[in-house]
């Protein structure tokens, strides 16, 4: 199945291959593979995933929007398990969710800090944006390194 996924690798251009994310494809498959003895879901999701690497290889000359929706969700559905039933995360998972957190807190903070100091709305929230993604960041940024430290990535 790897050898699969290293010829679609090679087959495919840059841009397909990082649309169908094809290395996270290959490190679920080995996650799963590790639970799949242990776990009835992982050992489902290893067969549907099988099963989606082969038809990719049969479709690799023709990937529709359908195909790609369908590599999404797949993902979607692999991760979110591998997160609720092993807590297994994503590589910078963490980031992701304090940064938009930091961004979406401090954009909002931004209007107060700009009406109560500068008087103008529009100076306040880039600054509360900025300060909000950084802050964002260094929180999200320190989780994923204690996860990674825990072997809880995928
Ligand atoms: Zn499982």
């Amino acid at each position: 199945m790897i050898k699969t996924i290293n010829k679609l690798k090679i087959n495919l251009n840059e841009k397909e291959v990082k649309k169908l994310n094809l290395d996270l494809l290959e490190k679920l498959y080995k996650k799963l593979k590790t639970f799949s003895n242990d776990c009835k879901e992982c050992s489902d999701y290893l067969n549907r995933l099988e099963k989606h690497i082969q038809f990719l290889e049969e479709n690799q000359y023709s990937l529709t929007k359908d195909i790609y929706k369908r590599n999404d969700e797949l993902i979607n559905d692999i991760t979110t398990h591998l997160r609720e039933g092993h807590n297994i995360i994503q590589e910078d998972y963490y980031t992701g969710i304090y940064t938009a957190l930091g961004i979406s807190i401090g954009s909002g903070l931004g209007v107060s800090i700009g009406l109560l100091i500068f008087d103008n709305i529009g100076l306040g929230i880039p600054i509360g944006t900025g300060l909000g993604t950084s802050i964002g960041l260094v929180i999200g940024a320190n989780m994923d390194k204690k996860v990674k430290e825990e072997g809880r990535v995928i």
